[in-house]
């Protein structure tokens, strides 16, 4: 069988040559994992919670490593990378402790001779498929609250990004969990989803990534009618009102924004921005975007990465063009946007953008930041809402009545007012629309994983 290259995209080297895993053997470890869940589903709360904290430790202290690997196969920048590792390991922590608040309750009978009780139990077998863009956090949200409650997790990386998820797996083994409650597979998504959802030992599909991906699993997993969680696509806008602080506003978009080059799920791909002050922000968000240093993530400094690949820069060039086809105005020529070569783009902000343009209404996945002004803020909300996608929404504003508006009126699933950075593994993270279903983190991170039984007692 053929060997997938994992490439370091800063350099389009190899890193290194991994073996694809069969569908025979996908289908094993998939028994495997059944059977190791008849065992695991005995441990009592206490001791999965131990064995959680066992590889949080661990994994607080291969941080370096792990985050060395996430630079080398994914592009962003070490310090980011380390970040990404410390909030991956917030959800392990979180959910080692959830696994001892796995509650049921008592219902009062409607007769004197009966009680009820209700109890939470695991789901069963979970098949996990993750992108690229952040893969410690992407799979810990979801191998954390899957061991917690009780179930065995098989985890599909994507392709771009296996070797952190196997090192999370390696160091998860040396924590305890038994070897076949918690493995990976190296297999083409197309191939993993295929096994997955037509494996009767699986009951649960737990997958973030692309819409049109998610909606082909949602599809393939409603044959044997599948728990399943998607965290989907995105198209968040930030909204910056006139009353908003404008200097607050710029940091908070550049963190929102570029963030991993403006490859994650919940960047700000449209800015919205009150005309009262639109040029000033526009100024103030050129001079620091301008002022960001592009490089090799392995780089002392770098704050921008490389895109993941070649199709990732075209699409971010194809968003740019069209702009400029549409009367945006765009702060740098795309010679210099350019000029790094390989799988690098400078960031650009494209002022005078208009809502027909592709990089509003196409997720954008790249460093550019469009912003648009606007007169009324209940315009800004209802293009704010016109899109399939309801992930995440940023607003700026110093006015408790228009934020709590803005709280009230937006349709979308996580939303950070005067916060560019919401995401916490104590929050229920998850979209509305198009950007998918379920939670993760949170109390309700953990619910996916569990079913829900009741007994009635005849006395
Ligand atoms: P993607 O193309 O959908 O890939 C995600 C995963 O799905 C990869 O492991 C991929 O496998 C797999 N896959 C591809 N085709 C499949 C199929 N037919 N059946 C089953 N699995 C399949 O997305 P991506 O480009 O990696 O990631 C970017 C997308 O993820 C964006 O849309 C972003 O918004 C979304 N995202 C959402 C969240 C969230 O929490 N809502 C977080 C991060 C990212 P391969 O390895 O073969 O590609």
């Amino acid at each position: 069988m053929s060997k997938l290259s994992v490439l370091n995209p800063a350099t389009n080297a190899v890193i290194k040559e991994l073996e694809y895993t069969s569908n025979e053997e996908i289908t094993a470890q998939i028994d495997r994992a059944y059977e190791a869940f008849q065992e695991w589903r005995t441990v009592d709360a206490h001791e999965r919670s131990a064995k959680l904290l066992k590889w949080a430790e661990l994994i607080d202290a291969h941080i370096d490593e792990i985050a060395e690997l996430i630079t080398l196969e994914g592009g962003k920048p070490l310090a980011e990378a380390k970040g990404e590792v410390a909030y991956a390991n917030s959800y392990v922590k979180w959910y080692a402790e959830e696994a001892k608040r796995i509650y049921g309750r008592t219902i009062p009978a409607n007769t004197p001779d009966k009680e009820i009780l209700v109890g939470k139990f695991p789901v069963g077998v979970v098949g996990a498929i993750t992108p690229w863009n952040f893969p410690a956090a992407m799979i810990t949200r979801k191998m954390a609250p899957a061991l917690a409650a009780g179930c065995t997790i098989v985890c599909k990386p994507a392709v771009q990004t296996p070797l952190t998820t196997i090192r999370l797996v390696e160091l998860a083994h040396e924590a305890g969990f038994p070897k076949d409650a918690i493995s990976f597979i190296i297999a083409s998504g197309r191939d993993a989803g295929e096994a997955f959802t037509s494996h009767e030992a699986i009951r649960k599909i737990t997958f973030t990534g692309s819409t049109p991906v998610g909606k082909t699993l949602i599809k393939d997993a409603a044959d044997s009618v599948k728990n399943a969680t998607m965290e989907l696509g995105g198209l968040a806008p930030f909204i910056i009102h006139k009353d908003a602080d404008i200097d607050a506003a710029v940091e908070a978009t550049i963190a929102s924004k570029f963030r991993n080059a403006g490859q994650t799920c919940i960047c700000a791909n449209r800015i919205y921005v009150h005309e009262d002050i639109v040029d000033q922000y526009t100024e103030k968000l050129m001079t620091k975007v301008h002022g960001l240093k592009v490089g090799n993530g392995m780089d002392e400094g770098t704050e921008v990465g490389p895109l993941i690949n070649q199709g990732a820069v075209d699409k971010v060039l194809d968003q740019i063009t069209d702009a400029m086809g549409k009367g945006g105005h765009v702060s740098r020529s795309l010679d210099e946007v350019t000029e790094l070569g390989g799988n690098f783009l400078k960031p650009v902000v494209i002022s005078n953008a208009k809502q027909d343009m592709k990089v509003m209404n196409e997720e954008t996945f790249g460093p550019i930041a469009p912003v648009m002004a606007y007169s009324d803020l209940d315009e800004a909300i209802k293009i704010a809402n016109d899109t399939p996608f309801g992930l995440a929404a940023y607003f700026y504003t110093n006015d408790y009545r228009t934020g709590l508006k803005l709280y009230n009126e937006l349709e979308y699933g996580v939303i950070g007012w005067n916060d560019g950075g919401p995401s916490a593994a104590h929050a229920p993270f998850g979209g509305f629309k198009e950007s998918g279903y379920g939670r993760e983190g949170g109390t309700e991170g953990i619910e996916p994983y569990l079913e829900t039984k009741y007994l009635s007692i005849k006395k």
